[in-house]
């Protein structure tokens, strides 16, 4: 398939081609159309088959255009923004190496779209993170450690704008247990309340942690792709 098809943002499929990126991957093929249309999703697929960009691609395009409205309201203080990042997605990774990887595609997919992402793992400084939340934040990446740290600073971090709540690796992250730190990751604020946020799983292997989250948190009739 070629991304020309896919019905992308224009700046969206700019973006794709200054990654160099030609014909979409299987995983891209399946999941880009199920992604515009709304759908929670459940996806197999292994590091390498491309899955982050069959995120990422989809969710920035979707933003793209009306990332203003999104974000709300600009209160005159602070720059112009808000007290806390208020971020409309929110990428959950097992490992730092990995964050850092989905962060530095995110950038270079987000280019001139005003989507600003931000890396938030355990082993820099939260002081650090802070810093950078506090620029604006509209795709968090993080480790769920310092993700739940950062949740239970007052005033830092809302999830009640988040559209799209990504759990990627699942099955390297589900396995340990972090059943109260998934939960307030998920669950979140008001996320669960809009009726357009999405839930994306992506894992190597479904094991029955993954299909619990599943379960717990999905709509009925998330589409299966493997
Ligand atoms: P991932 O499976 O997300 O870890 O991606 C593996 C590698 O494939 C990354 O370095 C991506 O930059 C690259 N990649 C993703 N999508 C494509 C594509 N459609 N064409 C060529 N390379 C891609």
């Amino acid at each position: 398939t070629q991304f020309e098809d896919a019905g992308l943002h224009p700046q969206v499929l700019a973006n794709v081609k200054m990654c160099n990126y030609e014909s979409t991957t299987a995983i891209q093929a399946y999941c880009i159309p199920i992604i515009q249309a709304g759908h929670d999703l459940v996806a197999v697929a292994q590091t390498g088959s491309g899955k982050t960009a069959a995120y990422l691609i989809p969710i920035i395009s979707k933003l793209m255009g009306k990332v203003r409205k999104l974000q709300g309201p600009r209160p005159a203080n602070n720059n112009g923004r808000p007290v806390r990042a208020e971020p409309l997605v929110v990428i959950v990774v097992p490992t730092r190496e990995l964050a850092q990887q989905i962060f530095d595609e995110a950038r270079r997919l987000c280019y001139r779209s005003m989507l600003r992402p931000v890396c938030s793992y355990g082993g820099i400084p939260i002081g650090v993170n802070l810093q950078e939340l506090g620029k604006g934040c509209d795709l968090l990446i993080g480790t769920p450690g310092r993700l739940q740290d950062l949740m239970n600073k007052p005033d830092v971090l809302t999830m009640r704008r988040v559209k799209f709540t990504v759990i990627d690796e699942a099955d390297e992250m589900l396995s340990g247990d972090w059943d109260d730190e998934m939960a307030k990751l998920m669950g979140g604020g008001d996320a669960n309340e809009d009726p357009d946020h999405a839930y994306l799983m992506f894992s190597a292997t479904f094991p029955k942690e993954a299909r619990k989250v599943a379960r717990d948190y999905m709509a009925e009739d998330f589409v299966r792709v493997r």
